[in-house]
């Protein structure tokens, strides 16, 4: 069992998440692995003779943009349907859009990588019409257009193992991919704080009184609220955008527990409603900065 099962079947004692999400959750989880290992059966994903960091990062640009991924055709075959069956599975009301959407994507496979761009980007066409099509919402249809993105996007960052260093850069948004952060983390080591991109996992180091997604730095108007103050867990909001982000404090931890970001954000379902009642809004799910939107 990996680090990742070990730590999500750990939440099944914790009252604030049902078994049944946990099952939910290692299910994509156990997806998005397998396609990476078919991925990783081809060579990857990207030409990496492709990439030029300096150059890219020095306009502002992630180092990937969209049209350097390979989504490789067969794979995205299998991975709809795998992403559909755990998505009806655990809840059936959404049985027929999902059969809708499958059918349509059997009929035009070539618009598969479209949808996973539109999803991610927030670009509106196709996902307006699979939206009347499937009469699923549009958020619906973006989370599984980001499951299928996932792996494709996670090995690539694996594979190009970018380093950030020092303040070389200070965007809210992911020097690798340009996806928004998942979550924060303050590192145990220093107190650093850390963003985790929700994409493609990169973390990069970012000032703590900024808002990563408007870039106000005016901490008047930047705030934080706990729900337990012995709680590693907090939510950072900006009263500029009216977005927020979840931070977990390793140093809060037990000794020898690390944050595992992507669980953390499970575990914490309950700060996702908390700050929805204050009427902040998610900031990780705003569009992927790419440069060939
Ligand atoms: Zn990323
Ligand atoms: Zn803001």
């Amino acid at each position: 069992m990996d680090g990742y099962t070990q730590k999500l079947n750990a939440l099944k004692d914790k009252e604030c998440v049902s078994a049944e999400q946990v099952n939910f959750f290692t299910a994509l989880f156990d997806i998005n692995n397998k396609v990476k290992q078919l991925i990783d059966n081809r060579n990857g994903c990207i030409q990496l003779q492709n990439i030029a960091p300096a150059e890219r990062h020095a306009q502002g640009l992630p180092l990937l943009t969209f049209n350097d991924i390979e989504f490789h055709a067969d794979i995205l075959k299998t991975l709809l349907p795998d992403v559909c069956a755990v998505i009806t599975y655990y809840n059936p009301a959404s049985k027929p859009g999902i059969a809708a959407l499958t059918v349509f994507f059997q009929k035009e496979p070539d618009k598969l990588q479209q949808f996973i761009k539109d999803g991610c980007t927030g670009e509106s066409s196709l996902m307006d019409s699979l939206a009347r099509l499937t009469a699923m919402n549009k958020n619906t249809l973006a989370i599984i257009a980001n499951c299928l993105a996932k792996p494709f996007f996670e090995h690539a960052a694996a594979q190009l193992n970018f380093k950030i260093k020092g303040d070389q850069w200070s965007k809210g948004y992911c020097p690798v991919c340009g996806g928004r952060p998942l979550m924060a983390k303050f590192r145990r080591d220093d107190g650093k704080r850390i963003l985790e991109c929700s994409l493609c996992g990169t973390n990069w180091p970012f000032l703590r009184i900024r808002c990563p997604f408007c870039d106000n730095d005016d901490k008047d108007t930047l705030q934080f609220f706990f729900v337990d103050d012995t709680s590693p867990y907090r939510v950072d909001v900006c009263d500029k955008c009216r977005k927020y982000i979840k931070t977990v404090d390793e140093r809060k931890l037990p000794e020898n527990e690390e944050a595992v970001v992507v669980i953390d954000d499970i575990a914490t379902a309950y700060l996702d409603v908390a700050a929805g009642n204050e009427k902040y809004g998610c900031g990780c799910s705003e569009s992927v900065v790419t440069a060939d939107s």
